[in-house]
């Protein structure tokens, strides 16, 4: 544990859109924000390709280069970007008490969650035996993709991520075999269009993925089978995208927050206050209807708004910014 204990105003944990939305107003509000940027800097944008549906790019932003401009943006601002994830928390008390990598113990005025979501896998043990080789099991197309260039690879999910993945691996591989898992896609009518209509992607539905075959380093297969007739049959693939949704980054708060059953934290409608008072959640870790970059931003901005009004209502020392146009 450390010997020495940080006070912040406002301690931000996550640094995907949420994040650094919250952090530009935070610190425009004279809140002083504090953003771990947790594991994966920049979050869940950071493995996507193009962005082409967030307003202010008429020409489109990749996922990467946004983050990195909203970083700066944060910056601009005086926020104090820092590597560091949050390990565990303490909210029983008046001071909300976070450590940061087992060590760091700070105490904050107010805490801002973007802990954002992580992808899902299917739990076969060959998945995940594939996936910790790092031998040809993949969350992320536009992350690993390049890797199988030329190649025959099997994507499985039918929300509009597995197709925005399988679409973009059509333009790398060989061939891209998508397993649907019923009769049907859960994709928009636009994503569902576009993978339809790409000559290298095979749609494979009421399929179920039975088992990822490999020499024992590398995939080499898929074993499925047809969950209406029981068809088995094997896909040679060198590689192994899954596609199928994602879990919030909550777990390091279940003993505070309430949370669904999923695991996103809950919200009092309308605003970004969780049950405990001082502690506010923007973007993924709350949001498992809308899930975007530009939704993500807006609650990241509201929970800046509600934790400086907490503020100003709480410490008597806040002054509020009003020299700042928002
Ligand atoms: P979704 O939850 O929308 O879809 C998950 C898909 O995975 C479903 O088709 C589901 O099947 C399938 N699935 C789940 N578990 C399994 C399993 N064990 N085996 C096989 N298939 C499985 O997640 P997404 O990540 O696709 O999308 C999340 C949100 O983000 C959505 O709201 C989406 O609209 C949005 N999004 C928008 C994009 C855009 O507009 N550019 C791009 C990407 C995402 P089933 O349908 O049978 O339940």
């Amino acid at each position: 544990m450390s010997d020495t204990i940080e006070k912040v105003k406002c301690l931000i944990i996550g640094s995907g859109p949420a994040g650094y939305t919250a952090a530009i107003y935070a610190a425009r509000a004279n809140m002083f924000p504090v953003l771990y940027q947790g594991t994966q800097p920049g979050g869940q944008l950071t493995t996507t390709n193009d962005v082409e549906n967030f307003p202010g790019y008429p020409q489109g932003i990749t996922g990467p280069a946004m983050m990195v401009e909203l970083q700066q943006q944060a910056e601009r601002f005086g926020t104090d970007v820092r590597d560091g994830w949050v390990t565990k928390v303490d909210f029983s008390g008046e001071t909300h008490k976070v450590w940061v990598n087992e060590t760091t113990e700070i105490h904050c005025d107010t805490i801002i969650i973007s802990t954002g979501a992580s992808a899902k896998y299917l739990g076969l043990p060959s998945e995940q035996k594939y996936l910790q080789l790092g031998g040809g099991v993949s969350a992320c197309a536009v992350c690993d993709g390049f890797f199988y260039r030329n190649q025959e690879v099997v994507i499985v999910g039918a929300g509009d991520s597995a197709c925005e993945e399988a679409h973009y691996l059509s333009k790398l591989c060989k061939k891209v075999t998508m397993l649907v898992r019923r009769d049907e896609f859960r994709a928009s009518q636009i994503m569902q269009t576009r993978v339809k209509n790409t000559q290298n992607i095979e749609i494979l539905y009421n399929t179920d993925t039975e088992e990822v075959l490999g020499d024992g380093q590398v995939v080499t297969g898929v074993r499925v089978k047809n969950n209406v007739t029981g068809k088995e049959q094997e896909i040679p693939a060198t590689g192994f995208f899954v596609a199928i949704g994602h879990k919030p980054n909550t777990d390091v708060f279940k003993d505070y927050l309430k949370r669904d059953a999923v695991g996103y934290i809950l919200n009092e409608p309308g605003t970004t206050r969780t049950n405990v008072p001082g502690v506010f959640v923007s973007g993924d870790a709350a949001d498992h209807v809308y899930r975007q970059a530009v939704t993500a931003a807006g609650t990241g901005c509201m929970a800046a708004l509600d934790a400086e009004r907490y503020l100003a209502a709480h410490d008597a020392s806040f002054q509020v910014n009003t020299a700042t146009n928002y």
